[in-house]
């Protein structure tokens, strides 16, 4: 037995999850989102930090126009960037008009219910009766640290994703394993924050993102490409602004794309605050780690096969995401072994749907399907409008044909919610 019903519940209110549902509502279909909107920029972001994507490529998908960042922050140019703070209350700002209904509540468990559709369960105690879930759970759940790593207790040890409040670390050593712009701006903020941080990186040399120029000569365009979401280039362009292109590709050559494109650079705002009081340990490997008389003790290995120490109060990994559908916990066992895959992804239809009807999975869980976009704001449009459409039509068919199919265990007279309260 459910509490209640709804055409869709999305789990999640990031800039995904907020795009598939302003594409519901103008689409009058209706939805329930779980979850406190932009939560993870707001809680799991250091405090500090900046936006590495121009603000033309800040925008919450919306199928409307008036709701882009520059609406909520006129005049604010390419070059200069976005504090995070800012961009949380824009993506507030964003929901308020867009999608005013969303609830401050968790999902803990999603179970397939047959052919009918899915019962959710809240962290109120609430289950939802839904014919389509989106998923748009974001990166947090997928932070990857290496295994190198793991000799280490978690009070020595943690991911980037782990840290909104860096002032803890002041004056201790605290070694940065990464070399991309979340290793350098947690260098650069934990040396703000008063610590003594050390990056340590694989690669030889740093490398940084050119400073944006929005306006080249015809010449220079067609030598160097357009501008897009992603960055400068012809090829970039295709995946950032045709993102179903990247589907179509042999999967060898999809995820080469998705590794290759916007490979670790630090933004160019961000070098000159590099300076001498970050240590550089360059072109080493991780090897090994341990904790010895309360502290770190970080292996590595030179191009040479030398093996070298690092000592430190505290390691932070800034060493990205990997997606790995088992670590979606919410989803049941029997939903997570049974949707086709593509790698540890999901393999997702050109509607985002996975291979269970009215299971849709929207942002960093599509990349390996949609390519390097989903990975970042700008790809919330596309994927707004896609899954938005097809389960209006889905819906609307079902609608045409009769009674819907709803789940067997929902008692649907009076517990139906109100298309309005999702309006
Ligand atoms: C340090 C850092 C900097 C970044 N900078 C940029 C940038 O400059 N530009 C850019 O485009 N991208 C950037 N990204 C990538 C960014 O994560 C994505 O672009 C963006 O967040 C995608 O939106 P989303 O909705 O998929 O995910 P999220 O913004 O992560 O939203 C998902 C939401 O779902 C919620 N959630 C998860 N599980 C549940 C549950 N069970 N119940 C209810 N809610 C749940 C989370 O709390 C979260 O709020 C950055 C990422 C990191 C880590």
């Amino acid at each position: 037995m459910t509490d209640s019903m709804i055409d869709v519940l999305i789990v999640g209110a990031g800039p995904y999850g907020l795009s598939v549902a302003a594409h519901l509502r103008e689409l009058d279909v209706p939805t329930r989102v779980i979850g406190t909107p932009m939560r993870f920029w707001d809680a799991n972001m250091p405090a500090g930090m900046f936006l590495k994507s121009e603000p033309f490529a800040s925008n919450v998908g919306s199928p409307a126009p008036g709701a882009a960042f520059t609406d909520y922050a006129p005049g604010w140019r390419s070059g200069r960037p976005i504090p995070n703070g800012m961009f949380v209350a824009y993506g507030r700002w964003f929901a308020e008009r867009r999608v005013p209904h969303t609830e401050a509540a968790e999902v803990v468990d999603v179970e397939h219910a047959g052919g009918a559709g899915y019962t959710v369960t809240l962290s109120t105690g609430e289950t939802v009766a839904a014919r389509a879930v989106v998923i748009a759970v974001g990166v947090g759940g997928f932070a990857h640290v290496p295994d190198e790593l793991a000799g280490l207790p978690a009070e020595l040890a943690s991911h980037s994703v782990a840290h909104r409040d860096l002032d803890r670390f002041a004056g201790q050593t605290v070694a940065v394993v990464g070399a991309g712009q979340s290793a350098l701006e947690t260098a650069v903020l934990l040396a703000d924050a008063g610590a003594r941080p050390h990056l340590l990186a694989r690669t030889g040399e740093l490398a940084w993102n050119a400073v944006p120029q929005p306006d080249l000569s015809r010449t220079g365009l067609l030598m160097r490409g357009p501008r897009s979401g992603l960055g400068r280039g012809w090829r970039t362009w295709v995946w950032a602004e045709r993102p179903w292109a990247a589907r179509l590709l042999p999967d060898g050559a999809r995820q080469r794309v998705v590794a290759g494109t916007l490979p670790p650079a630090g933004s160019w705002w961000l070098r000159d605050r590099l300076d001498d009081r970050v240590g550089l340990t360059l072109g080493r490997r991780l090897a090994a780690a341990s904790a010895q008389d309360g502290r770190a003790v970080v292996s590595t290995l030179d191009q040479v096969g030398s093996t070298h120490r690092f000592e430190a109060d505290h390691v932070i990994a800034a060493t990205g995401f990997v997606c790995d559908l088992d670590r979606i916990a919410i989803l049941s066992p029997e939903i997570r072994h049974g949707l086709r895959r593509r790698h540890a992804s999901p393999a997702l239809d050109t509607a985002f749907q996975s291979s269970l009807p009215g299971l849709y999975f929207a942002g960093f869980t599509a990349a390996a399907t949609f390519g390097p976009v989903m990975r970042f704001v700008h790809g919330s449009g596309f994927a707004g409008r896609r899954v938005a459409r097809h389960i209006a039509r889905h819906i609307a068919r079902n609608r045409r044909s009769g009674p819907p199919p709803l789940p067997a265990a929902v008692e649907r007279s009076g517990q139906e919610r109100s298309g309005a309260a999702s309006r």
